[in-house]
C-alpha cells in the first residue's frame, strides 16, 4: 500500500452569499507534499456518522480554527472567546473519538491540540492575555509564516524526533491554550513562558501527537523541520494500514 488516506476535520463558511465548506488549503499542500491522500471531512457531515466517514481513512488531523466551547470543560465562557461552534466541535470530537478506536494515528494542531485536551479532560485559558500574561506573544501579528516564538521539545520524544530539532522557533497564533492537562496526554513541548506547545500520547498507546502552533503554513519551504511532522503522520498511517492488512 502507499499513499495513505488522510482525513482532515473541515470548516462550513459564508462567503459569496453561499454556505461552503473546504479547509485552509496549506493542510492539503502539506499533506500532498509528503505523500499522503489529504480527505476533507466537513462538519456537516454530523457526529453520528463521523466514524462511517474515517472509514477507509489512514490517519486523522484536527485543524486549526476558532475556540473550543467552554462548556465542555465546564467553565463559563469569556468574554474574549469565541462565540461557540457546536456543530463542529461535536463532529470533531466524534472523529477523534472514532479515529482513537481504531488506533489510527492522529495529529493535532492549534484548536486540534485543544480539542484533544478537552476530549480527554483536560481544561484551556480561554484568552491567554487576560488570563495568563506573559513575556510570550502567542498572536504576534504578521504573515503566516513568521517564527515569532522560541519553543523548547523534550529529547527524544515524537515532536523532537519528527522536526529533528529539540529547540526551534515557531509561528503562534492562537489566544488560547493548554490549562490542565488531560491525564492520559503527556506534555513535550513548551515555550518560554511554559505554555505547553506539544504533547503525545503515553508511552505504549497509538502514535497521538498535538502542536499548540501552525506547522501548515510551512508547507511551500521543502526544508522547513516542520514537514517532518506531516512525514511522521503519513509514516504511521502507513505501518496502521499495513498492520490491518495483514
Ligand atoms: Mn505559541
Amino acid at each position: 500500500m502507499s499513499a495513505p488516506r488522510i482525513a482532515l476535520g473541515g470548516v462550513v463558511r459564508t462567503w459569496d452569499g453561499a454556505e461552503r465548506t473546504g479547509l485552509n488549503a496549506a493542510y492539503l499542500h502539506s499533506i500532498c507534499a509528503v505523500g499522503g491522500v489529504p480527505v476533507v471531512l466537513s462538519p456537516l457531515i454530523g457526529p453520528a456518522y463521523a466514524a462511517r466517514a474515517l472509514d477507509g481513512m489512514d490517519g486523522l488531523v484536527l485543524t486549526g480554527g476558532g475556540d473550543v466551547d467552554p462548556a465542555w470543560y465546564g467553565s463559563d465562557p469569556s468574554p474574549r472567546a469565541d462565540p461557540p461552534n457546536r456543530e463542529r466541535d461535536l463532529f470533531e470530537l466524534a472523529l477523534f473519538a472514532a479515529a482513537r478506536q481504531r488506533e489510527l494515528p492522529i495529529l493535532g494542531i492549534c484548536r486540534g491540540i485543544q480539542l484533544m485536551n478537552v476530549a480527554l479532560g483536560g481544561t484551556l485559558y480561554q484568552d491567554l492575555p487576560s488570563e495568563r500574561p506573559g513575556v510570550v506573544d502567542h498572536n504576534r501579528p504578521g504573515a503566516r509564516t513568521d517564527r515569532s516564538h522560541a519553543i523548547r521539545l523534550a529529547l527524544g520524544s515524537l515532536a523532537a524526533e519528527a522536526l529533528g530539532n529539540s529547540d526551534l522557533r515557531v509561528n503562534s497564533f492562537h489566544h488560547q491554550g493548554i490549562r490542565d492537562l488531560a491525564p492520559g496526554l503527556v506534555p513535550t513541548g513548551w515555550s518560554e513562558d511554559d505554555l505547553i506547545e506539544a504533547v503525545e500520547g503515553a508511552k505504549g498507546q497509538p502514535w497521538m501527537l498535538g502542536v499548540q502552533w501552525h506547522p501548515e503554513e510551512m508547507h511551500a519551504d521543502a526544508r522547513a523541520p516542520e514537514r517532518g511532522l506531516f512525514r511522521a503522520l503519513v509514516e504511521q498511517a502507513l505501518s496502521a494500514a499495513a498492520s490491518v492488512d495483514s
